[in-house]
């Protein structure tokens, strides 16, 4: 069976709900974490957001709230998708990229990032932020708040820096697997709780099993779909975009090819 598919996303699902997870947005875990064994779904909508609009819809179905969050970028910032997402009940944070963007003037990055924020705000009373890895940047996204806090935008929590990763275990879908983090440049979070996993099946067993921690934040990006060509070409593209990022830390010209092709390919809005 395919991985990364809609319907392995409904297996994952599903073997929490019926193993005693609830689940919470990202807003309510940073206000009061659930009692109880929870997962907090997130979503980075990089692109392809009308994937994360089908996803949303399986999660409603499921009586599951996750939480998405949109990037400023043409490729992910939808209104119509953005609208019906928090219409079914998910919560919207904003995925910042703007020290990045800024070319690290922080005045400007600041700027920018207040005005992103209330352009968020126009569709949900957004309170999370979430950095999005910028990989090709020298800045990194965070640094932004060494200039300023959470609380001076009204917002309650930031992934990378507001949870206790010793407390939550992490797992990401880098790249069709759980276990590509290797590949990662920025978003890295390490986690010890002598868990590996590279397919869904494999999580879902371990949830089945009473083996999963209690409190688990698991991102999952955009690329889950039902539809095989997208798919297969999906995986292609991760696989040679991996291989580009590995040989692009040891080498210049490949660094500054790659740099060019994401920075064209992220064009503005
Ligand atoms: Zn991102």
């Amino acid at each position: 069976m395919r991985d990364f598919t809609l319907k392995t996303y409904r297996l994952l699902l599903d073997a929490f709900l019926q193993s005693g997870y609830c689940f919470q947005t990202f807003e309510e875990f940073m206000e009061h974490s659930a009692e109880s064994k929870a997962v907090i779904m997130r979503h980075d909508v990089d692109e392809k957001p009308y994937n994360a609009l089908k996803m949303a819809r399986l999660e409603r179905e499921l009586g599951v709230r996750a939480t998405y969050f949109f990037r400023i970028v043409k490729q992910s910032n939808v209104p119509e998708v953005i609208r019906n997402i928090a219409a079914l009940g998910h919560e919207i944070g904003y995925h910042y990229e703007d020290l990045a963007t800024a070319d690290g003037d922080m005045d400007k990055a600041l700027k920018s990032f207040e005005k992103n924020l209330a352009y968020f705000r126009e569709y949900y009373p957004v309170r999370s932020v979430c950095m999005h890895g910028s990989s090709t940047s020298k800045y990194d996204n965070r640094l932004l708040w060494e200039a300023c806090q959470l609380s001076d935008f009204g917002l309650v929590g930031e992934p990378y820096l507001s949870v206790d990763f010793n407390k939550v275990f992490y797992l990401t879908d880098t790249g069709y697997a759980w276990d590509g983090g290797k590949f990662a440049t920025r978003d890295i979070v390490v986690n010890d709780f002598g868990l590996k996993f590279h397919t869904t099946q494999q999580i879902v067993d371990c949830v089945e099993e009473g083996r999963f921690p209690p409190k688990a934040l698991i991102l999952a990006h955009t690329l889950w779909t039902d539809s095989f060509m997208q798919w297969e070409a999906l995986h292609l593209r991760e696989f040679f975009r991996n291989n580009i990022k590995l040989l692009a830390k040891n080498n210049q010209g490949v660094a500054k090819m790659y740099k060019k092709m994401v920075d064209m390919y992220w064009k503005k809005v």
